[in-house]
């Protein structure tokens, strides 16, 4: 694994996400994750104390997503952080009352391990550093939850998934859409067959990517462009709508500008077949905003979008407008992530799925490269 340079910088990048979802956030409600297990109804595990979390990188996910979820957990608490930047250590230890021991920077880090007050590391850096710092925090013997993409690669991911065996600790992945009503009913959709099997799904996610300096549009830190930060989200869709593996795919980029993209892709379509002989064809982009789930079946079809962002979801079905429960989807994720801990039972997206999505990216871009269909084993 190669270590990267560290440096704390603000990134506009992500403001999209922001400037994306600020209008849908103010009708956000708070987390109901755990009405599937009424045995969480209260936090009766470790005589209610919640799990203490320290987030890893104090950027635009952490601090405009993250922290003030947090706020809305019923099993967590925010103990901790780590950053390269002094003032923002110092803005965080007031901001949230977090006593100076409990933060950290990249060269104390590994001393997390000698603290109670932390029970779980939640790496939130650019993509290329997920596998270095999840393994040292598991290392420390902390459970970790790793933001998407998992890693850059493959034997990353499998490296990142035998530190969690070795460590006896929980790795998930931050796919906070599966913590989510609307997401898991789709779910519910592929187990039961409720419209039917399931034969044409498309899916795709973009926004329109700003500052051409930021880490997303370095090969090095981002390990890939609009496909692994955000086309990760269809590509992680449409595997569980047909709720299968994908056995090929056929994948085109284009660019239409290649000085902002010279070392990343801008946009990619992709087409995948599922074992089942169910379709997807799906695409991801840093040229423009979409976010689309569709999927057609033997007996209906249901669509979702807005449906990657922090919502509002939008959800309907041939059979009329589906309305579940708009939660804040970074605390219902943490609290699922808090009671698989607590319960000592496999989180609901662990390592493994994020091993399978990178698994179809790195047959995305081989395919990009060979031009030609890549099956997938
Ligand atoms: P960001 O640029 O806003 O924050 C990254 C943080 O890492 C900053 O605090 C930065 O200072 C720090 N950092 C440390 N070393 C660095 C280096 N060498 N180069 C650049 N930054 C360095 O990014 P972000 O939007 O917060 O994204 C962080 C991670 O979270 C990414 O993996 C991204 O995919 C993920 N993310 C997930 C979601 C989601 O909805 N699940 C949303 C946004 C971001």
């Amino acid at each position: 694994m190669k270590k990267l340079k560290l440096f704390e910088t603000e990134s506009t990048s992500s403001r999209r996400s922001f400037l994306r979802n600020a209008g849908a956030m103010a009708f956000a409600a708070p987390a109901l994750s755990w009405l599937s297990q009424p045995a969480f109804a209260e936090n009766s595990l470790q005589g209610g104390k919640p799990l203490g979390i320290a987030l890893v990188g104090l950027g635009y996910y952490s601090t405009h997503q993250l922290a003030p979820a947090l706020q809305k957990t019923k099993f967590c608490k925010l103990t901790g952080a780590v950053t390269g930047t002094p003032a923002k250590a110092a803005e965080w230890e007031k901001k949230f009352n977090l006593p100076k021991k409990n933060i950290y920077d990249y060269k104390t880090y590994d001393r997390i391990a000698d603290n109670p007050d932390i029970d779980v590391v939640y790496v939130v850096l650019p993509n290329a550093m997920h596998a270095e710092y999840t393994i040292r925090a598991l290392e420390a013997g902390k459970h970790v939850i790793c933001e998407k993409p998992m890693a850059v690669s493959v034997k990353e991911c499998q490296q990142m998934i035998d530190a969690a065996k070795k460590a006896n600790k929980q790795l998930a992945i931050g796919y906070r859409l599966h913590s989510t009503p609307q997401h898991q009913e789709v779910m519910r959709f592929a187990r039961e067959k409720t419209f039917g099997a399931i034969k044409v799904v498309e899916t795709s996610d973009g926004f329109r990517i700003g500052d051409p300096s930021q880490w997303r549009l370095k090969k090095s830190l981002a390990g890939g462009g609009s496909m692994m930060d955000i086309g990760i989200y269809a590509l992680n869709a449409s595997r569980y709508v047909t709720g299968e593996e994908p056995v090929s795919v056929f994948a085109q980029e284009f660019k239409t500008d290649p000085v902002k993209f010279k070392e990343v892709d801008e946009t990619i379509l992709w087409q995948l077949k599922f074992p089942s002989g169910a379709v997807a064809t799906s695409t991801s982009t840093y040229a423009a905003g979409v976010e689309r789930l569709y999927a057609t079946c033997e007996n209906g079809w249901y669509e979702m979008g807005p449906c990657y962002g922090y919502g509002p979801i939008k959800f309907r079905t041939s059979k009329g407008e589906v309305n579940l429960p708009q939660l804040t989807h970074q605390a219902a994720q943490m609290d699922d992530f808090a009671q698989s801990v607590m319960s000592n039972k496999p989180s609901i997206v662990p390592g493994e799925e994020g091993l399978k999505d990178l698994k179809v990216i790195e047959a995305i871009y081989k395919s990009i490269e060979t031009g030609k269909v890549v099956t997938i084993s």
